[in-house]
C-alpha cells in the first residue's frame, strides 16, 4: 500500500495498545467497546460500516492497526479526531 492508496477507512495505525489493535478499544479514548465482557457466543460479529458494542456504544472504523486488523473510533468526536481532515 503506498501513501496515494490510503483512505480513512485504510489508514495505519501505529502504536496502539493490544486492545486498540485488535478493535476492541477506541484509538483515541480507548475506551473498550466490548465492556462488559461476554463470552463469545453473545458477543455481536463486527459490522463493516459501523459497529455498536455490547455497551451500546457506537464505533466506527478508522483504519487498520500494524498488524492488519481494523480498528474503530467511538463515533462522534474521536471519529473526527481521528480522521485526519
Ligand atoms: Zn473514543
Amino acid at each position: 500500500m503506498t501513501a496515494a492508496d490510503t483512505t480513512r477507512s485504510e489508514a495505519l495505525w501505529q502504536g496502539l495498545n493490544p486492545n486498540q489493535a485488535g478493535g476492541s478499544e477506541c484509538v483515541m479514548c480507548e475506551r473498550s467497546f466490548t465492556w462488559p465482557a461476554l463470552p463469545d457466543p453473545y458477543r455481536p460479529e463486527p459490522i463493516p460500516g459501523t459497529r455498536t458494542g455490547p455497551a451500546g456504544i457506537p464505533a466506527v472504523p478508522v483504519g487498520c492497526s500494524e498488524t492488519g486488523s481494523q480498528v474503530f473510533a467511538c463515533a462522534g468526536i474521536c471519529a473526527a479526531l481521528a480522521w485526519p481532515d
